[in-house]
């Protein structure tokens, strides 16, 4: 990519720098412990279960049509539903889990160091992220990386989640740089890769544990740290 280095790097929040998978597990596995029928399921199933019911609610929450408390409750009331376990119990599972997943919160293992070392390289950084404003900013500034990004664009301010090109072109827009100028990063192919191509970015897949790419010719990289020099060409 030396030929044509970016000036500015767009990057998606969500298991790319926010390891929201590995909140998401411990906090599973802490909350079942509140319901019997859950509890024997296991948290291997009721991750499954979670995962599905999270990213079906979590697209009205991305584009700012449902709360986030409110898709949790939903989320909540589905799974005990699927178990068979007291329906009467979803808000106090939904808040539990909440609390649980926040305790576990962390950043992606080299996420801040490789933030750190593309700043320093003088990239102009911006999130695009599926999912709203408040929730976002609340997590870079726990992550502590919130003054390390020049902008942030969340699908929920705009009504268009990821893969649409539309959004990335308004973080193009507010960068002031053409699409031939930066380069995105994320780890989701159906989002991340597939938007950044609709919007004739060149991706970067961040593919953390060792995923089939759908398409060849992506650049990967399988931990951030990697990505000053992927970008560099080396
Ligand atoms: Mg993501």
């Amino acid at each position: 990519m030396s030929d044509r280095s970016p000036r500015a790097i767009l990057l998606d929040l969500d298991d790319t720098l926010y390891d929201h998978q590995y909140a998401s597990r411990k906090a599973i596995e802490e909350t079942i412990s509140l319901d019997d029928a859950l509890f024997a399921a296991g948290a291997d199933s009721v991750e499954i279960q979670h995962r599905h019911w999270l990213e079906l609610l979590h697209l009205d929450v991305a584009r700012g049509a449902r709360t986030g408390d409110d898709a949790r409750s939903e989320r909540w009331a589905r799974i005990i539903s699927h178990f068979g376990g007291d329906a009467s119990q979803s808000d106090q599972l939904a808040n539990a889990q909440r609390e649980n997943y926040l305790r576990h919160e962390r950043a992606v293992p080299g996420a801040i160091e490789a933030v750190a070392s593309l700043r320093e390289a003088g990239y102009t950084l911006s999130i695009v992220s599926n999912n709203t404003r408040a929730e976002q900013i609340g997590k870079l500034e726990r992550l502590g990386l919130v003054d390390a990004f020049a902008d942030i664009v969340v699908s929920a301010d705009h009504g268009i989640n990821k893969p649409d090109a539309r959004l990335f072109h308004i973080a193009l827009d507010r960068l002031g740089v053409s699409a031939a100028q930066v380069v995105h990063v994320g780890d989701s192919w159906s989002t991340d890769i597939e938007g950044a191509m609709n919007a004739g970015i060149r991706p970067v897949w961040f593919n953390r544990f060792g995923a089939t790419a759908l398409r060849s010719g992506v650049a990967e990289v399988a931990d951030l740290r990697e990505l000053l020099g992927a970008l560099r060409g080396r």
